[in-house]
């Protein structure tokens, strides 16, 4: 049997923890790097390398997987002077799973194609939930050839794995995901506040409207924290403010209109300016609750 390929891990936040962890579960020898060293303890312990740099990493590997916050972490952990690119050789495959731009996407794939590096762009959707059970939404950008080589590393972490078209298309589906996204958690939102306002037993009504056409991943996970008042974040705030941002940017761009998602922008703003920009995203309640002056919560 053809042994295994050698990955490199870079950024274990929420999501690269448990996504690495799965990799590692899945038999490859990895190596990891992140920015805050005292995150790589748990997969140090469970078997992992620990490298003193990106470049580090991609010295040490065959395939390296990032997911950082935003775009300018991308560009400095991949090009930057300690990044993949000067450690990177002939063949290595980038696969940047982190929700950026996709013009800078591109951009990136490019300057590594330079480098006889190549790229896929590899989002994904699912949550933490999704990322410690390996079931995330994997939406890839790419050539077929690079992405049949990478799909068993993508499967140690993913259910859904699609390659949607060229490297920038996996950066693009994972916007449309977003606008939808977004899009539920107002809806949930506003439900929810209507059914506090209306005096209804909050869990009974989620249990009643979740596995009818109202229910939605959404609802089903972030619903039940909401009326507990549990706002621990799978994804923050600010973050999802970045992905509706790069949604927004990308529409304009394009010149197509986005009335609902500029809306949700807005609310967004309205929690950031009260310091929780590191709550959840389902957070966007709190904003439907200062309008309504009604709190949808219960023991
Ligand atoms: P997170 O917990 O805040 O983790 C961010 C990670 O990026 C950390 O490891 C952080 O290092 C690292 N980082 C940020 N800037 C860096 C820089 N300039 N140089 C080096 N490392 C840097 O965030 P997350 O929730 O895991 O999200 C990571 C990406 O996944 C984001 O693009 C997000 O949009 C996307 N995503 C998240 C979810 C979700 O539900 N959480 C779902 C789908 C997609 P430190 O530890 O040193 O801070």
């Amino acid at each position: 049997m053809a042994e295994k390929p050698r990955v490199g891990f870079i950024g274990l936040g929420i999501m690269g923890s448990p996504m690495a962890m799965n990799i590692l579960k899945a038999g490859y020898p990895l190596t990891v790097w992140n920015r805050t060293a005292s995150k790589g303890e748990p997969l140090r312990k469970a078997g992992a390398s620990w490298a003193e740099s990106p470049a580090e990493v991609a010295r040490n590997s065959d395939v390296v997987i990032t997911i950082v916050s935003d775009t300018p972490d991308v560009e400095e952990v991949i090009l930057g002077p300690r990044g993949v690119i000067h450690g990177a050789h002939s063949g290595m495959v980038a696969i940047d799973m982190s929700t950026i731009s996709p013009h800078a996407t591109r951009r990136i794939a490019e300057k590594l194609a330079e480098a006889n590096v190549e790229m896929l762009d590899a989002p994904v959707s699912g949550g933490d939930v999704g990322a410690q059970q390996g079931t995330l939404s994997i939406m890839v950008g790419g050539k077929e050839e690079v992405f049949q080589h990478c799909l068993p590393i993508l499967q140690a972490m993913g259910k859904r794995i699609t390659l949607v078209g060229p490297n920038g298309a996996g950066q693009f589906t994972k916007l449309v995901n977003q606008i939808i996204v977004v899009g539920n958690t107002l809806a949930m939102s506003e439900g929810l506040v209507f059914a506090a306002k209306a005096g209804l037993d909050l869990e009974k009504v989620l249990e009643a409207v979740s596995a009818g056409a109202a229910g939605s991943w959404m609802l089903s996970n972030r619903g039940p924290q909401i009326i507990h008042g549990d706002f621990r974040p799978g994804f923050m705030v600010k973050l999802q403010q970045k992905d509706v941002k790069l949604v927004l940017d990308a529409a304009r761009e394009m010149g197509v209109s986005l009335p609902g998602t500029a809306i949700i922008h807005q609310l967004y703003h309205a929690v950031e300016s009260r310091g929780l920009d590191e709550e959840g995203n389902h957070a966007l309640v709190k904003a439907l609750e200062w309008l309504a002056g009604v709190e949808a919560r219960q023991e």
